[in-house]
């Protein structure tokens, strides 16, 4: 029987992405093959408790939740259990989402599940796990982040946007990394450029400072 190792269940708003502000329940996958030098969530690196597959939808269905973001860590580091989890949930008409690091093949994640993956710019030191062949599994229900640490990320995902043409397939959100880079500044640089992206500052940071469980 498949099993999930998770790390936290908690109901809140979703802090981003095109959803930002909706009432979501947060399930959150233990592990990440990553070392983002701007992570957020180490504390989902290790630990967390196994759960069978059957258990973990009733206690998820126990918050009766409308919407589900399935995060971590990296959620589809457990891949297969990880698929079979969103594919039931689909299945029982929840609206999920999965929140992803680019770094591993999302080709087999259901059709319903809105995909938010990031391209991970050179400030996170984590460049190099992109796989860029994610991008033609991307559709307009889906979202692209890029987290920007300094002028540099930011050069380096107006070169993306272009090469792939981003804005045409998905829908492209640039967020600023918490407590690295002027807000301000960064908002002036894409109004400048015309960027047809979403600007986004991370609600869960400004509403809880990003206590654990928000
Ligand atoms: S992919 Fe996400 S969880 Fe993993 S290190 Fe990067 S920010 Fe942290």
């Amino acid at each position: 029987m498949s099993r999930l190792r998770i790390t936290e269940i908690f109901y809140s708003l979703q802090g981003e992405s095109s959803s930002i502000g909706k009432p979501t329940l947060f399930v959150r996958l233990t592990g990440c093959p990553l070392r983002c030098s701007w992570c957020d969530t180490e504390y989902a690196f290790s630990g967390g408790e196994y759960w069978e597959l059957p258990e973990l939808i009733k206690e998820i269905e126990g918050f009766k939740p409308q919407n589900i973001c399935i995060t971590g860590g990296e959620p589809l580091a457990q891949l297969e259990p990880c698929l079979e989890l969103m594919a039931t949930l689909c299945e029982r008409n929840h609206s999920v989402s999965l929140e992803t690091s680019g770094s591993i093949d999302i080709s087999n994640v259901d059709d319903r599940v809105t995909k938010v993956m990031d391209l991970k710019a050179p400030g996170s030191g984590e460049l190099s796990k992109n796989l860029y062949s994610n991008i033609k599994h991307l559709s307009q229900n889906d979202e692209v982040k890029f987290v920007i640490k300094d002028k540099t990320d930011y050069q380096w995902a107006k070169m993306q946007i272009d090469q792939y043409q981003l804005t045409d397939k998905t829908n492209v959100i640039i967020s600023p990394c918490f407590g690295e880079i002027n807000e301000r500044e960064l908002a002036e640089w894409i109004i400048k450029d015309n960027l047809q992206v979403r600007f986004q500052i991370q609600l869960h940071k400004i509403l809880w400072n990003d206590a654990k469980g928000h």
